[in-house]
């Protein structure tokens, strides 16, 4: 094995091999983590507890088995576990730059404010008079989002983007039942995140793909072609997956209401836009908020997410139960579509009443921040994207041409041609320099996508740090010193993973006679 400049080990075997290997195969206190059931054995116990003494077999005649769960010590239970948290890399950890993911800084004090005993140890069935500041959290956090998107109504209880996505469009599909109008086909731009096609599929409609024009946006002319009797409407992000904003989004929506159609828009990258724009003046009939991308709040491995709703005047009365109302100073909430008087529920899509934590979070967040302070974090998170595209946009390459982004910025893989490096090459690098890759090969339509979100929080030291990573990494691949990308990550704790291998032979159960053999 040789090594390159910065004592970089070069070895052709490729990413396990730097130094020698380790007795334990740990590599200096990044340790090995085994699966549960193979630290652990059936035979041990972390609690010593007698046989219950003339106690009753109360399972009811069912048999008693051993279920082969593994035994550990409470030491070992808590290291397997810190080990494995100590593994999943997160924005408290460094830059991680995730595309459409938006992985905002959480402040502490939105954690100290969801631990409140009066909000932590709450219970969802408990008497309403016992939880009226509970419930008055939930309506304010209700009139801020109304009041920054300039909508009617609001739904607090879908619990992702996703499922508001499908409260959102099961609104506007009962709205149309409602006038006897129904329809069967939903429009979708290429570049839509997949689960807007996903949600118009759940609900039974057919996708039509709108193309998008040379600039990645979406052009009234494409919507208008698209729409007909058969549309029911269109589900359009903005600021769109390419970070572009949609700049015709009015003529879009005139067009599309025209049709008879609604205007659902896909708001996960609200983030850019708070405080200097409301959904309500572009035309928009619902949309979702990713409370958990625009409003702090841990998500991923951190924590739920949430997925609130707002809607125009026409399509609130459709809005899902449960929501509060308020009667002078006593709050209560709406429980069944019976009781709610004037209304038309599509019905309700949850147990109880959204992700309470993540509620008390995001207003934390928004009274810490005020509204001139939120304005600041969009223009803030714009900034810091568009540094990053002028860091870098004179040797990576934009596949809509040198324009202003939003809050991402998206490059494409053509400064990549013919240097044998491919995006995921690119992306594994970035791992070995301490990074959390960007979002790649999405959107689809760009080729190799690479999707860079840094948000509002990175400072300009780290910023020109990562630039200057990509700057030297993209130097690599351009002048030959490609091993250092193709065999990445070198230094991460696993390889790079044999991905064609994980499909084409999961390995989906563990079993303690064939540990490392495939499932059939
Ligand atoms: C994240 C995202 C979604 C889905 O949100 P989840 O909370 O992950 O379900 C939908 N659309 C876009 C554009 C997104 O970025």
């Amino acid at each position: 094995m040789s090594m390159n400049r910065g004592g970089r080990p070069t070895s052709a075997a490729g990413s396990s091999n730097i130094g020698h290997p380790t007795f334990t195969g740990n590599k200096a206190l990044q340790i090995e983590e085994p699966l549960i059931f193979e630290v652990g054995n059936t035979g041990k116990t972390g609690v010593d507890l007698p046989e219950p003494d003339g106690e009753e077999d109360r399972l009811g005649g069912l048999e008693r088995k051993e279920i082969g769960l593994p035994g550990l010590t409470e030491p070992e239970v808590m290291r397997h576990y810190v080990r494995l948290s100590q593994k999943n890399f997160a924005i408290d950890a460094g830059v991680y730059p995730l595309g459409s993911c938006t992985m905002k800084h959480n402040a502490r004090l939105n954690e100290k404010m969801a631990r409140l005993p009066g909000i932590g140890d709450i219970h969802p069935l408990q008497p309403e008079s016992t939880v009226q500041g509970a419930l008055e959290l939930m309506s304010t956090l209700a009139a801020w989002l109304l009041e920054m998107t300039g909508m009617a109504g609001v739904a607090l209880s879908p619990k992702a983007g996703a499922h508001g996505e499908f409260c959102g469009m099961a609104a506007i599909k009962t709205a149309q039942l409602a006038k006897g109008d129904a329809r069967s086909v939903v429009l979708v731009p290429e570049s839509a995140h997949g689960t807007n096609p996903a949600t118009a599929s759940l609900l039974g409609y057919s996708v039509r793909d709108v193309a998008a024009r040379e600039d990645g946006t979406v052009s009234p002319e494409a919507v208008r072609e698209a729409l007909g009797p058969d549309v029911a409407g269109i589900m359009l992000t903005n600021p769109n997956t390419c970070g572009l904003f949609e700049r015709d989004i009015i003529e879009i929506a005139d067009a599309v209401h025209e049709a008879g159609a609604y205007f659902y828009c896909d708001g996960a990258n609200f983030n850019a836009i708070v405080g200097k724009a409301r959904p309500g003046d572009l035309g928009v009939d619902c949309m979702h908020i990713n409370l958990h991308k625009t409003f702090s709040t841990p998500h991923g491995g951190g924590g739920p997410g949430s997925g609130p709703v707002v809607f125009s005047e026409a399509l609130a009365p459709f809005a899902p139960v449960p929501y509060v109302v308020r009667d002078g100073d006593v709050f209560s909430l709406v429980e069944t579509v019976e009781a709610a008087e004037g209304m038309k529920p599509f019905g309700r899509q949850t147990a109880f009443h959204g992700q309470m934590g993540m509620f008390v979070r995001a207003l934390a967040y928004m009274m810490s921040h005020g509204s001139d302070g939120m304005r600041q974090a969009s223009e803030d998170a714009v900034l810091n994207a568009n540094y990053v595209r002028a860091g870098l946009r004179d040797i990576m390459t934009q596949p809509f041409g040198d324009q202003i982004c939003m809050h991402e910025v998206l490059f494409d893989d053509t400064f990549l041609k013919d240097t044998g490096v491919t995006t995921l090459d690119f992306a594994k690098a970035m791992i070995d320099e301490g990074f959390h890759p960007m979002t790649m090969y999405f959107p689809l339509v760009v080729h190799g996508a690479m999707l860079i979100e840094p948000t509002e929080s990175e400072s300009k030291a780290s910023l020109d740090q990562f630039i200057a990573a990509l700057r030297d990494l993209t130097q690599a691949a351009k002048e030959g010193d490609t091993e250092r990308l193709t065999g990445a990550p070198y230094y991460a704790p696993m390889a790079r993973l044999d991905e064609t291998r994980a499909a084409r032979q999961p390995i989906l159960r563990w079993s303690p006679d064939r540990p490392a053999e495939a499932a059939e």
